[in-house]
């Protein structure tokens, strides 16, 4: 199946991959679904990126802010899978890494082509006026004392510039995902189940295309008949032996 899938990577003149949360899992960030998953594990936790839950209720923002002030991000680096694919975009072959992770761990590994679906865990945005500033900010004020900070500007809620469940996602950078999955002739999902929409869609915009589709994941998704090969490996192994050959 990888020596399969070498070929088409070979053969391909636009790679598109679209990355989840399972690709950071090597880099000590956990991901929600997996089976050492945050929500697996704590399913309460799943109000903490919920619109509703976050605005409506303040001690849900309290509880946001120290888990942002405790996330694993700060001090993870970027591991071999995130290094392949800055390689890969080296080779010429990448048209994008799509990616629903909010770490910045792409960008750390020197990937340029990185389309944020879900927006940035390093900038904070305030509800009502939109106002960003950097999360680092916003952390200080909560060391500071101040365990829910509101907007300078407006005095509204202030969340991590990352898409909560219930909120829109930036037009603008969905239409990019959507041209990079309809323009490629190989798009490669990698850690993701594949569960959250509009991001799982792009796999079926890029089968409708006429791309070839791969599937690196531990665990099935609701993707995989779509997909003309399926691979279960590590991802930390598998991109890595991917890219090199
Ligand atoms: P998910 O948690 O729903 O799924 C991750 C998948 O990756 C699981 O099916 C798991 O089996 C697989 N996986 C984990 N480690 C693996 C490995 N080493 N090798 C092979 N497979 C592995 O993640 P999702 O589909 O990205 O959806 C979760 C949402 O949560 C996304 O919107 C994302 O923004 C956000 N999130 C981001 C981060 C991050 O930025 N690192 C972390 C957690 C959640």
């Amino acid at each position: 199946m990888l020596q399969q899938v070498r070929d088409w990577l070979t053969e391909a003149d636009s790679v598109t991959v679209l990355t989840g949360a399972g690709i950071s899992t090597d880099s000590g960030i956990p991901d929600f679904r997996g089976p050492s998953g945050l929500w697996t594990r704590d399913p309460e936790a799943a109000k903490l990126v919920t619109l509703d839950a976050y605005v409506s209720d303040p001690a849900v923002r309290r509880r946001a802010w120290a888990s942002r002030r405790e996330h694993p991000a700060w001090h993870a680096e970027p591991n071999a899978g995130h290094r392949a694919l800055a390689d890969l975009e080296r080779s010429g072959k990448l048209r994008a890494v799509v990616t629903q992770n909010i770490d910045g761990l792409h960008q750390r590994a020197g990937s340029e082509a990185v389309i944020e679906l879900h927006g940035t865990l390093s900038e904070v945005q305030c509800l009502s006026c939109d106002d960003r500033g950097p999360m680092s900010g916003a952390l200080e004020r909560v060391d500071a004392g101040e365990p829910d900070p509101p907007c300078r500007k407006c005095g509204g809620i202030l969340k991590s510039a990352t898409i909560s469940f219930g909120q829109a996602l930036d037009p603008d950078v969905l239409r990019q995902a959507a041209t990079a999955a309809a323009t490629c002739d190989l798009f490669v999902a990698v850690g993701s189940s594949l569960t959250v929409q509009p991001a799982a869609g792009l796999v079926e915009i890029a089968a409708r295309a006429g791309a070839r589709v791969v599937i690196v994941n531990a665990e099935p998704t609701p993707y995989d008949s779509l997909a003309n090969a399926v691979i279960r490996e590590p991802i930390g192994e598998v991109l890595p032996a991917l890219v090199t050959a």
